[in-house]
């Protein structure tokens, strides 16, 4: 093996991300006097967070009624019951704050006439627990929300110190034999060095695995570093089986067209011209929660009432809207359709297509952000020195099925909560980890052994076929038959990331290495996920079974932990949900009758 030398770092707390979760993370961290590092493999306003369109979801009762009871009862109720009471209620009741605070850093959210902030209706964010009409819940600033988000959070970061690395790569976690995080390795990509950031703490906010699938709405760094380093390091990924589709990707280019859309008003239509999910969803209608839309929308297509020449996809009607609501909310897709479907959407329905767009599952924790490893004494022990927050990480308050708008909210109060659990926790005189050369060695072997990989399959051919494996495999609706051909297929595919063949050897921009790390983590994350889907012999929330069409809560409301190595082999068990909410009843806390698992109709 060559060798390589490392450039030391020392830092109380290195986040890995600089997307909402890792931003929020990082300012709150530095705030607090951390010495705190973000490391982030692309600049950090053109994290995926940018791309995020709709809004951020929060009861502030600016454009009529809301509780944070009711935002909880939906959230508990989208996930299908699988998410963690606790962190449920948290999110919900944290919510208002965080996006307040958002306010006062300087966020240009869009406005109501009297000044206040601007709120839209979103699928399956209800009132009255879930009895009443839609409620104006989600803060928006027009359809460019992450965007404003984003700039806002990286200013103040660096407003409070915070030391950037950017397009630093980073490869895996410094594990300690206690099975403490010690700190990463990374990767400085336009100048080749090689970098260890010894730290007390780590915060893995490294978003999902949006490009597992070849249609994704994610940005194309949607890779799962972050789960790739965590399968590495020996833990358990949580819920991986479960995968959004959102209803409304671009028909042939997979580029997101909001919720929001609907939410103005918007309305979807099949080739007899029939709003049918005033059919599926006599409440919500076109506002229910994803997963119904997604699957409502694959069934009118595939009883032949798809539009198109193939009748392959579906109409989104924005032409009825008065252009001044599409010029001011919607100036964002009005150009992407123009762009993506050649579409004048104040002429023209958009033709669109549920496609892949958030990953529910990821890396354990609870909602202080601490990793859960159940192998070090129960399922909630935490492993020392290690977060996640965001999309790479399953707090869950996603459970089965994640709410639109609910994911800018899970950012930034659980990047804000990891922060403020390190100011409990952190010990502020202990001494930073001390250099530990086993592990750097394996580190650097494995990145070695990939850089010079000099097999037979190159590593776009891999990634494209793990692709089409999982588009085909693990969609909107699966069957036994189709799992098991997923994790035939996906275990068979494994052993090429040994034969894999890298052409540039050099060390700088080498983009050819990065999409192999990348495709390492990406394969991780892919055969967690159909393998955990393959076992669980139920529907709920995204994962809809044909062969087990009814959700089982007494044999599978739980969690499921998937561990992989090397070779690809999947070890599968399961870990409780928090049925306990925080505030008991009598304290104002949600009814508990209204969280007791039920039917689930919009
Ligand atoms: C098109 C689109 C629209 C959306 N709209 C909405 C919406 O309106 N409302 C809503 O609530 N949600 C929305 N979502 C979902 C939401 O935007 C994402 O879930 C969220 O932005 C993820 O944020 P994150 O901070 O976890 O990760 P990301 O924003 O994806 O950032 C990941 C960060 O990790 C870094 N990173 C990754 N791997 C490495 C590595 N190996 N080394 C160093 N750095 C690394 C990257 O550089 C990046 O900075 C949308 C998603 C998409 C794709």
């Amino acid at each position: 093996m060559a060798s390589y030398e490392l450039i030391d770092h020392e830092f109380d707390v290195v986040v890995v991300g600089a997307g909402g979760a890792g931003l929020r993370a990082t300012l709150g961290m530095a705030e607090q006097g951390f010495n705190t590092a973000c490391v982030t493999k692309v600049f950090p306003t053109r994290s995926h967070t940018v791309a995020a369109q709709g809004g951020i979801a929060a009861s502030l009762k600016n454009m009529g009624p809301d509780s944070w009871q009711w935002h909880m009862y939906d959230t508990v109720k989208g996930s299908d019951w699988l998410g963690d009471n606790d962190a449920m209620e948290y999110l919900a009741r944290e919510a208002p704050a965080a996006v307040y605070e958002l306010e006062h850093y300087g966020v240009p959210f869009s406005r109501t006439e009297d000044g206040r902030i601007y709120q839209r209706p979103f699928g399956g964010h209800m009132t009255e627990f879930g009895d009443g009409p839609p409620v104006q819940r989600t803060c928006a600033a027009a359809d460019r929300t992450g965007h404003a988000i984003l700039h806002t959070l990286y200013g103040q970061s660096l407003r409070h110190n915070a030391q950037f690395f950017i397009e630093y790569f980073a490869i895996d976690l410094i594990m300690g034999d206690d099975g403490a995080c010690q700190g990463i390795i990374a990767w400085k990509l336009d100048d080749g060095t090689l970098h260890r950031f010894r730290a007390k703490l780590v915060v893995l906010a490294t978003g999902g695995y949006g490009r597992a699938y070849f249609s994704a709405t994610s940005a194309h760094t949607c890779t799962g570093d972050g789960n790739g380093m965590v399968a590495r390091a020996g833990l358990p990924l949580q819920d991986m089986e479960f995968v959004q589709f959102h209803p409304t990707g671009i028909y042939g280019a997979g580029c997101l067209i909001t919720e929001g859309a609907r939410g103005e008003g918007g309305y979807l239509v099949n080739s007899e011209g029939e709003r049918f999910m005033e059919r599926y969803a006599p409440n919500a209608k076109d506002l229910a929660s994803r997963d119904v839309v997604s699957r409502c929308m694959t069934l009118e297509i595939r009883e032949g009432r798809g539009v198109g020449p193939k009748k392959d996809h579906i109409f989104l009607h924005l032409d009825h809207l008065d252009p001044k609501v599409l010029h001011e909310r919607l100036p964002g897709i009005s150009e992407s359709a123009k762009i993506f479907a050649g579409v004048d959407l104040t002429r023209e329905p958009i033709p669109v297509l549920p496609t892949v767009h958030y990953n529910m599952g990821g890396i354990p924790a609870n909602y202080h952000g601490e990793v859960i490893d159940p192998a070090r004494g129960g399922p909630d022990a935490t492993v020392p020195g290690l977060m996640a927050v965001g999309e790479a990480a399953c707090a869950s308050v996603h459970g089965a099925n994640r709410l639109g708008s609910n994911s800018l909210t899970d950012l930034v109060v659980f990047g804000r909560a990891a922060a403020l659990r390190a100011g409990k926790v952190l010990d502020r005189k202990a001494r930073i980890p001390s250099v530990n050369r086993l592990a750097d060695e394996r580190i650097l072997a494995r990145f070695d052994r990939l850089r010079h990989a000099n097999g037979s399959v190159p590593t776009a051919e891999l990634r494209e076929t793990m692709q089409r494996s999982m588009q085909e495999d693990a969609a909107v609706f699966r069957t036994a038959e189709s799992l098991k051909s997923g994790v035939e297929r996906m275990s068979a595919l494994y052993p090429g990331l040994k034969d894999l063949k890298v052409h540039d050897r050099s060390l700088i921009w080498n983009s050819d290495l990065v999409e192999t790390l990348e495709l390492e983590n990406l394969m991780a994350s892919a055969i967690t996920t159909v393998v955990s889907a393959e076992a669980r012999k139920e529907s709920r929330g995204a994962h809809a079974h044909e062969d087990f069409p009814d959700r089982d809560d007494v044999n599978w409301r739980k969690h499921t932990l998937a561990w992989v190595d090397d070779d690809g082999r999947v070890r599968l068990d399961y870990r409780p949900v928090h049925v306990d909410p925080l505030t008991p009843e009598a304290e104002g806390g949600i009814p508990l009758k209204k969280i007791a698992p039920k039917a689930r109709v919009y």
